[in-house]
């Protein structure tokens, strides 16, 4: 496979390569060894803040056992495997060979996660539980202490159908949000971008979901169901760019990964870094999981975000010098358009505080194209019986970034010459929900791809 070109920050080429839509490697210049607390909600959130997530989503954890099957297993409790997947590293032509070994691939398989079906599953319940806690103590319905499936009784329900719970979005997180939000007795209203799937509004409305249509991108959906929201009583608009509760249930996953880890027996130190490489679109869910990860596990984490070439909003932010005050730049301004098919990355501004958040805390990122997800969609099915939707496929070219020009020297840089000890988790973040039909047509795209690729000289 051709390494494609890359760049350190420092050459302005970098931007004539972002300005074309090539896939290239970025490395973030304002990383730092040790990650401050993010400043969110005006106040200073660190791990004491991710641990009262983690009791949030624990405390409830019965209510959502008893409303979803699928969560009986795990007691109520939304996770994911850490798989192993070595016929994929080998797919990927990244098997260690003699004086080419990068260490090992995992899969941290998102998803499949239950109820939602995307790695925005986390941050939706306890968006949606921070919301139920708040009706129920408002209403005398529960307190701290008792068991919250007394929130399932009739009476209950009744106060809880009387709030709207709403939010905008480009599909997953208006599934995650409108699944849980109905379950729970809420009323819930979806406004989706035009980007958004057709299956995705067909699902939510057959769970009793208001979805509105926009014809408009993701940014200008926002807008308007958050105007909507804020004239409209008991609405509770869930606001995926400044959502305190969206990004700390993102985070939580860190402590499902240390674990993992552990019982893996794999420690996370210089000999043994630790690669991690996230779909990024708006940057909040990687920003969430990036800033759990950092403040768990230390500097010898390396998170990295994987965007498409026509919607790199993130490399864009993070490569120009922080402009306080300012909204993120949109990546209209490169000249590029923002199509993909890759619809949960498909965003052409940046969540500002995704982006302070990200700033200390992540390595870098790489762009990817369309073909390039279809193909590695395709190759994950073919190497692992795993079915995962494109959004979710943008991490797997990471780990060969590492070999490139800019990616020898970030390692020269960290002193990660030698990665053979390394472990590399790339995150597979949606497609447990997909429609079979839809998903076979983009099996078939990327075998037609790959069989075109190997065709060529
Ligand atoms: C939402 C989503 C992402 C990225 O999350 P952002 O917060 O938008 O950066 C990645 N993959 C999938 C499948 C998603 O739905």
């Amino acid at each position: 496979m051709p390494v494609a070109e890359s760049f350190a920050v420092s050459e302005p080429a970098g931007w004539g390569l972002l300005r074309q839509a090539r896939p290239v490697l970025w490395r973030n210049p304002a990383w730092q060894a040790q990650v401050p607390a993010a400043q969110l909600a005006g106040q200073a959130q660190g791990l004491d803040a991710m641990e009262a997530a983690q009791r949030q989503l624990q405390r409830f954890a019965p209510l959502l056992a008893a409303l979803f099957p699928e969560l009986q297993a795990s007691e109520g409790r939304i996770r994911s495997p850490l798989l192993a997947v070595p016929r994929m590293q080998q797919a990927l032509g990244l098997a260690p060979a003699p004086g080419a070994d990068l260490g090992t691939l995992l899969l941290k398989a998102d998803h499949r996660l239950p109820v939602a079906g995307s790695v925005k599953a986390r941050g939706a319940v306890l968006e949606v539980l921070s919301i139920v806690q708040a009706v129920a103590e408002r209403h005398g319905l529960w307190t701290p202490g008792q068991d919250p499936q007394v929130l399932l009784l009739p009476a209950a329900r009744a106060v809880l159908a009387r709030y709207t719970v709403a939010v905008g979005s480009t599909g997953n997180l208006g599934l995650a949000i409108g699944t849980l939000a109905a379950a729970l007795g809420f009323q819930a209203c979806v406004h989706m971008s035009a980007e958004a799937r057709e299956w995705k509004k067909q699902y939510l409305r057959a769970r009793g979901v208001t979805v509105i249509e926009h014809a408009t991108d993701y940014p200008q959906a926002l807008a308007h169901g958050r105007a909507k929201a804020a004239v409209q009583p008991h609405t509770h608009f869930v606001d995926n760019e400044r959502s305190l509760a969206l990004f700390l249930g993102y985070s939580t996953a860190a402590f499902e990964l240390q674990a993992q880890l552990q019982a893996l027996g794999r420690s996370v130190d210089a000999q043994h870094p630790l690669m991690v490489y996230l779909p990024c679109g708006v940057g909040g869910v990687p920003a969430g999981i990036a800033f759990g990860l950092r403040q768990l596990l230390g500097p010898h984490v390396h998170c990295w975000v994987g965007e498409p070439v026509q919607s790199p909003c993130v490399a864009q932010a993070l490569l120009a010098p922080p402009l306080p005050g300012q909204a993120p730049p949109s990546v209209y301004a490169l000249g590029l358009n923002n199509t993909t098919e890759a619809d949960g990355l498909c965003v052409p501004q940046a969540s500002d505080l995704a982006v302070e958040t990200m700033r200390p805390v992540l390595a870098g990122g790489f762009t990817v194209a369309d073909e390039r997800l279809f193909m590695d969609l395709c190759r994950l099915d073919a190497s692992e019986g795993l079915q995962i939707e494109p959004s979710a496929a943008a991490g797997f070219s990471g780990p060969q970034w590492l070999t490139s020009p800019a990616g020898v020297d970030w390692r020269l840089a960290h002193g990660l010459e030698d990665l053979s000890g390394a472990l590399h988790v790339v995150w597979t973040t949606g497609g447990a929900l997909v429609p079979p039909a839809l998903y076979g047509q983009w099996r078939a795209r990327g075998e037609a791809l790959l069989a075109q690729d190997t065709a060529a000289p």
